[in-house]
């Protein structure tokens, strides 16, 4: 695709690394084929390659972002299908995160807009007061419908995803727990900010399996948010200086103690944290330490299936539908490891049927743009339930939690299979069908 930035316009190095991109389009189009907007719309301005048309507009004019504009890029879940099915390579994930940046900027929305973004921006990478409102959801929940009937659309969403009690927040900055047996290695563990809320076992199994593996997890005191809510909504600020924090926190205990790896157990984080190498290769302070932690970040499912794992007798080979988080398969190209994982620790992994589809999760989606959402999650449902899985697996807590929403069958982090089957307690989903008797 060509280009017309003038040269002031390319000494600015994110103008510059929009041009290198758009100029790698070379406008085929069979991104639209595997993308979830385009699939549910139609519309070719809500397909990659229309919104690609749109961002260059918008950025060679520098313009403000318009109306049509935002409305476009809003929609985009950012699930990254089509960099997965782009045959040029185009890296449509920096060129949208600086799309979003631009109109964030540029645009003012409406104020009910404004203050929702501001609300989640502030509140979610905050876990103890982020506890605080859902509680109160967990009593407003049954008043959903009646919300959504009154046009409260985004407040019905956000109650729909309310869990049915939040678990005790577990304490976990700065903790270490030590291998069982020799130690092999030692690695941080990241902490992150919803998944400790909503579901604290996931990182409570990890720690379990890595100590039984012999490795040492250290939880690193002074990490936090992995700024990737922020980043998705355009607050680059904000977003930035919660990498930076995190580069910080993972620096000082580099050179103290050293780490062999820093691992994620929900992939939206853990697709920030890869690129917070690229995110800060502007800032002359924190290049080389950005790209450091960026080179150290694994996926959980990563790290385990590089390691043999013990399973023992015991657990059923339970038939598991693999959800394939979009940040994990398209963001982070992780494929055949969690499969890989699963399949080591004796379980039966089935393919989902369109499963390169996005969930409809994706960060703040479900709760912004609460219609398209709802559609993907019942057509992902629809899908899996078609496999007649005992258990769903997936690897980041924003789907977990969209798909727990619309179906019985149990949803678990992968890695909650693997604690089970080498020895932990059964996952508290499955525990509770066991008791109840509902056969898995
Ligand atoms: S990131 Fe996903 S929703 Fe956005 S354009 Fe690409 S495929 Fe479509
Ligand atoms: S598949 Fe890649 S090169 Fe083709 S239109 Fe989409 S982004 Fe451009």
């Amino acid at each position: 695709m060509q280009t017309s930035f003038s040269l002031a316009q390319l000494a600015d190095p994110d103008v510059a690394e929009a041009d290198k991109i758009l100029r790698a389009c070379v406008h085929c189009g069979f991104c639209t084929a595997t993308c979830p907007t385009y699939l549910l719309l139609g519309d070719e301005l809500d397909s990659p390659r229309g919104r690609i048309y749109l961002i260059k507009d918008m950025l060679e004019n520098d313009r403000p972002a318009s109306e049509e504009v935002v409305t476009h890029i809003d929609r985009c879940l950012s699930c990254l299908s089509c960099m997965t099915t782009c045959p040029s390579g185009v890296h449509y994930m920096h060129l949208v995160d600086h799309a979003r940046a631009h109109i964030e900027e540029t645009y003012r929305r409406p104020i009910g807009d404004r203050l929702l973004r501001a609300l989640l921006a502030w509140l979610m990478p905050r876990p103890r007061l982020f506890r605080i409102p859902l509680l109160f959801g967990i009593l407003a929940k049954p008043f959903a419908p009646l919300l959504k009937g009154i046009g409260l659309t985004w407040l019905a969403a956000m109650l729909k995803l309310v869990p049915g009690k939040i678990p005790p927040h577990p304490s976990e900055q700065g903790r270490v727990s030590l291998a069982q047996g020799e130690r092999t290695a030692r690695v941080a563990l990241l902490t992150g900010c919803v998944a400790p809320v909503l579901a604290p076992d996931i990182n409570a199994a990890a720690v379990r399996v890595l100590n039984r593996h012999g490795i040492e997890v250290v939880s690193v005191a002074g990490e936090g948010c992995c700024g990737s809510l922020a980043h998705h909504m355009g607050r680059e600020h904000e977003a930035l200086t919660m990498v930076r924090a995190n580069v910080d926190a993972w620096t000082a205990e580099m050179d103290r103690a050293g780490l062999d790896a820093i691992l994620v157990t929900a992939s939206g984080c853990g697709t920030t944290i890869k690129d917070y190498g690229f995110m800060l290769r502007n800032d002359p302070a924190y290049a080389e330490k950005a790209a450091k932690v960026s080179g150290l970040a694994k996926d959980i499912s990563e790290y385990l299936a590089a390691m043999t794992l013990q399973p023992v007798a015991g657990h059923p080979a339970l038939n598991v539908a693999y959800h394939a988080a979009c940040s994990l398969a398209h963001g982070q190209k992780v494929v055949h490891q969690p499969r890989q994982m699963l399949s080591d620790a004796g379980f039966a992994v089935q393919e989902i049927p369109e499963g390169h589809i996005c969930c409809g999760s994706a960060g703040t989606y479900n709760i912004l743009q609460p219609e398209l959402a709802g559609q993907l999650r019942d057509r992902k449902i629809r899908n899996i339930e078609r496999i007649k899985p005992d258990v769903i697996a997936a690897g980041n807590i924003g789907c977990i939690t969209q798909i727990a929403t619309g179906t019985v069958i149990p949803v678990v982090h992968p890695v909650e299979l693997v604690d089970w089957a080498t020895g932990g307690p059964v996952p508290a989903v499955l525990e509770r069908r066991i008791s109840t008797e509902t056969p898995l």
